[in-house]
């Protein structure tokens, strides 16, 4: 039996495990993408984190892994499908069947991307709709594009291109864009790129259904496009603790900075918890907290 579980290996996880395995107890990373680092992996660039300005997030996710593996933190690649807790053990059962049981549970799961729910959006998702740049923005060299979202990772997404594509339409049904003021200002200034506020997509089309040819956006004006990339935000993943901590509106845990929950033995760390800001150093900070709840619960 393991003293801990921890599902999830994104920086959350990975801290975590690094504090846990530190203080000797005796654990398991679960984590359902092989090698996976979580969603850092997928930022063109990381400025914001300590000691590491200009990383890219693949390079930063590899040394959170890399430290993980140098202190002998154990791996198991799988997804977390439920999660029991009978007496003072949980059940946790993984996609392949097989069921892991612990003393206690981290649960840093973190969030996945929120679909746009445009007519025909279901038809060309992966073929000329995407919510990844970095993976599929290279495909539409020299295409236009469109970007739908209005916060930082949209206009992130609009900037890395407006290297790449032909034209970029940067569109959010708010009326102005919430990000860093002098990335938006270079967006301005780029002939390639049209910024569009008050309006979102509503039909997705194509001459046949294998290309996306075009949008149709709430005010009726249609853009040709071949790419459009999503950018609307984020859902944490804990519809299958539903059941089994208290989450807010938004389904996000209940958490406090110690990342307890309303269930003895199980805490949530990094985005998947209630916070004011959702990024890499408020996630390891989560880690290291949660581990250390874990720890007293486990020695008192
Ligand atoms: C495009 C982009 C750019 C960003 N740029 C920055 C930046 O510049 N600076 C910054 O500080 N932050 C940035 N962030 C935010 C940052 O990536 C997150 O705040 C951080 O990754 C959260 O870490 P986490 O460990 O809580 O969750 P995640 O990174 O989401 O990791 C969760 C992990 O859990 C795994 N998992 C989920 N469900 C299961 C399951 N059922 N079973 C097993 N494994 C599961 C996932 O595969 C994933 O690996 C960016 C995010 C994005 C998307």
């Amino acid at each position: 039996m393991l003293d801990l579980l921890i599902i999830g290996s994104g920086p959350a996880g990975l801290s975590a495990a690094v504090y846990a395995i530190r203080s000797n107890l005796n654990i398991m990373v679960a984590e359902k993408d092989f090698l996976g680092t979580g969603q850092i992996m997928n930022s063109i660039q990381v400025d914001n984190y300590l000691g590491y300005w200009g990383i890219t997030g693949m390079d930063l996710g590899e040394r959170f892994r890399l430290h993980a593996e140098e202190f002998r933190v154990p791996f198991y690649t799988g997804q977390a499908v439920s999660i029991h807790k009978e007496g003072e053990v949980f059940r946790t059962g993984f996609d392949n069947g097989e069921i892991l049981e612990s003393r206690s549970v981290i649960y840093a799961a973190g969030t996945r991307e929120r679909h746009l729910t445009m007519t025909g959006a279901e038809r060309y998702r992966g073929r000329g709709i995407y919510s990844c740049v970095l993976c599929d923005g290279p495909a539409c060299r020299n295409k236009a594009v469109a970007v739908i979202g209005g916060g930082n990772t949209a206009v992130d997404a609009a900037r890395y291109m407006s290297d790449i594509a032909s034209q970029v339409y940067l569109i959010t049904i708010e009326d102005h864009f919430r990000a860093n003021p002098s990335t938006i200002r270079k967006l301005e200034e780029n002939p390639r790129v049209e910024m569009i506020c008050g309006a979102t997509a509503v039909y997705a089309g194509g001459e046949d259904s294998e290309r996306l040819g075009y949008i149709v956006l709430s005010n009726g004006r249609k853009l040709r496009v071949e790419g459009v990339f999503e950018s609307i935000g984020l859902v944490p993943c804990t519809e299958m603790v539903a059941d089994l901590v208290k989450r807010d509106p938004a389904g996000y845990i209940i958490a406090g900075e110690d990342c307890m929950t309303s269930l003895e033995g199980f805490y949530a760390a990094g985005d998947i918890r209630t916070k004011r800001l959702r990024q890499v150093a408020t996630a390891v900070a989560d880690g290291s907290n949660a581990a250390m709840s874990a720890y007293e619960y486990l020695n008192a």
